[in-house]
Parts: C-alpha cells; sequence; structure tokens
C-alpha cells in the first residue's frame, strides 16, 4: 500500500534525529522545522531502521531541490512511490 508523504514523515519520526542542533528523540518534532517537518537526517535513519522504505526515502527527496542532512522535509500533497 502506497502511503502518503504526509505518512512517510510521520512514520520517519519513530526514528531519532541526526541533524546537528536538533537530536529530536522518538517521536518528538525536530527542532525549528515548523509544523510536520522532519531533518533528511531523520530521513536516512528511519530507513536504516526499516521504518520507511528506500523507495519512500527516495520519494521524499524528489520533492526537494538541493538539500542536506540538516534540510527540512515537509508533507505536501503528492503520494510516495
Ligand atoms: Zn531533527
Amino acid at each position: 500500500m502506497t502511503r502518503t508523504l504526509a505518512q512517510v514523515i510521520t512514520a520517519a519520526m519513530q526514528a531519532d534525529c541526526g541533524a546537528a542542533e536538533c537530536w529530536a528523540h522518538h517521536l518528538e518534532p525536530c527542532k525549528g522545522t515548523g509544523p510536520g517537518g522532519v531533518h533528511v537526517a531523520r530521513l536516512y535513519r528511519a530507513e536504516r531502521r526499516g521504518a520507511i522504505s528506500g523507495a519512500e526515502l527516495h520519494a521524499v527527496l524528489d520533492e526537494l531541490v538541493a538539500f542536506t542532512l540538516a534540510s527540512v522535509a515537509c508533507a505536501g500533497t503528492g503520494a510516495a512511490a
């Protein structure tokens, strides 16, 4: 079943964030990202832990033009692959 980007980002919050100066823990919101946003570093950790799939990680990253590990991914209207 395909998850929306919002669902993928919510699932990624199961992982601790690895972005410098954030380090949000399990289910805590990322610091300074605004509502519904997570750091890209958290998405990578979530993928390694199996909370999101590699395809879902790429679907979120495809929404960003350029990013670093401290970039913020927010839920858009598209669906994850
Ligand atoms: Zn974070």
